[in-house]
């Protein structure tokens, strides 16, 4: 069996070794280069959205689907951490509704509970006790929970980490050029353009199965190819800061606001811009607003002084009902995106669920089937972290 996967970001990557480790005969095309100064495809390409990801990860999910993923995804990050640069970082994740946000709070205590059904070890905690635990401060806390299976790493030591595990199972890399796609029969269309550059009158190269893995672009890959999908791509933004902190992570529902122990001090983030991006024109450069909402949010939580060493934007995608596009499309051809700002935390689990898939067997997916939509929905863009 023949395989091809557009899209050599954390999700992409994991199904391509996935697939190879099952001796599978494997081709992976991304448009951005990996490390040129390395031999094997080893550093992200910038291009895609797991460089900019926060890597915030936890298990920490209401839905039965959710709850299943997450908790795989954490245990592969467990199992691959110490190979080849990637590490994964145990730390708590507390979540925290202000006072006067009842909404939050109640939907926190709702989602707790239906996280303790699935086994998840989270539990609504009194503010006093967490400011005993931490060094947050919880005297303006209306309500906060405490999700302990949860961690960080740097998402792109992930993207080395798979990339060179594929390229040892024996993935073939074509990277440098962006492909487009061929529903019937399936496969790439393979165009000799440099990055964006694309021609439609490119050879197609069959494979038995087409994995689109690419992020952002995904809804335009498949528009080329005359197939329409509901996904609309959305900024959000992150940010590091020099001075040390050595907290939990938080996200602080009020304020819209996550932060994270990080190697050179902090990084926080969430910013959402919820409208369809130009993919063409967005700024990649974090917006002043956001920094301003970071500066006073770690201010008023951690006592934290923010002393900005970078600030970055970043592409999410949207769907209609807040659930990836994960399955087979059209006969042959696979979807694997729409993440709503998750897609990080759960590509260990996603990429390995999607491979099974195309192996024909079960990969416990089926609410994700892409087919539950025409294509032509009319949606709005949602927060993807709020607690609702
Ligand atoms: C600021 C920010 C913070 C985030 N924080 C988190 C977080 O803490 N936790 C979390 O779970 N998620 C987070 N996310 C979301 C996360 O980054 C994405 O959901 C995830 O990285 C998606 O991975 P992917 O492999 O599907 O896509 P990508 O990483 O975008 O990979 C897609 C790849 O496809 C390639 N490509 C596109 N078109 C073509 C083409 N035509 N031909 C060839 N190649 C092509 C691109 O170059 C890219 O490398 C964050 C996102 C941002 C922007």
């Amino acid at each position: 069996m023949r395989v091809a996967v557009v899209g050599g970001g954390a999700v992409g990557l994991t199904a391509a070794y996935d697939l190879a480790a099952r001796d599978i005969d494997v081709t992976l095309f991304e448009r951005g280069e990996y490390d040129a100064a390395r031999s094997d495809a080893s550093a992200t390409p910038a291009d895609g959205s797991s460089a900019r990801a926060a890597g915030v990860l936890y298990d920490a999910y209401a839905e039965d689907i959710d709850a299943e993923i997450g908790g795989r995804a954490l245990e592969r990050f467990r199992e691959f951490s110490g190979d080849d640069g990637f590490e994964f970082r145990q730390c708590p994740y507390v979540m925290v509704a202000r006072e006067g946000d009842e909404a939050a709070a109640d939907a926190m205590a709702t989602s707790v509970e239906r996280m303790r059904v699935h086994g998840r070890e989270v539990s609504v905690v009194d503010p006093e006790e967490l400011g005993d635990r931490f060094p947050l401060r919880t005297d303006d806390m209306l309500a906060a929970a405490v999700a302990e299976n949860a961690g960080w790493t740097d998402p792109a030591s992930y993207v080395s980490a798979m990339a060179a595990k594929a390229r040892h199972a024996g993935v073939a890399f074509e990277t440098g050029r962006s492909v487009g796609l061929s529903v019937d029969p399936p496969g790439v269309v393979d165009s000799g353009g440099r990055r964006t550059e694309r021609r439609d009158d490119g050879a197609t190269r069959e494979f038995d199965a087409v994995l689109v893995a690419t992020g952002a672009q995904t809804k335009r890959l498949f528009a080329e190819a005359g197939v329409a999908v509901p996904m609309k791509p959305y900024r959000v933004q992150a940010l590091t800061g020099r001075e040390a902190y050595d907290g939990p992570m938080v996200y602080d529902a009020t304020a819209g606001v996550y932060f994270r122990p990080h190697p050179i001090g902090v990084l926080a983030g969430d910013g959402t811009v919820p409208v369809e991006a130009n993919l063409d024109e967005w700024n990649r450069d974090a917006d002043d607003w956001f920094v301003d909402d970071i500066r006073a949010a770690l201010t008023e939580r951690a006592d934290y002084d923010l002393d900005v060493a970078q600030a970055w934007a970043g592409l999410c995608a949207a769907t209609p009902d807040g659930d990836p596009l994960l399955g087979e499309l059209r006969e042959g051809v696979f979807v694997a995106a729409g993440w709503q700002g998750h897609g990080f935390m759960r590509a260990p689990a996603t990429g390995e669920a999607i491979a099974k898939q195309i192996l024909g067997e079960d990969g416990g997916i089926a609410s994700f089937d892409p087919r539950r939509f025409s294509g032509d929905e009319t949606f709005e863009v949602r927060e993807g972290m709020a607690l609702d």
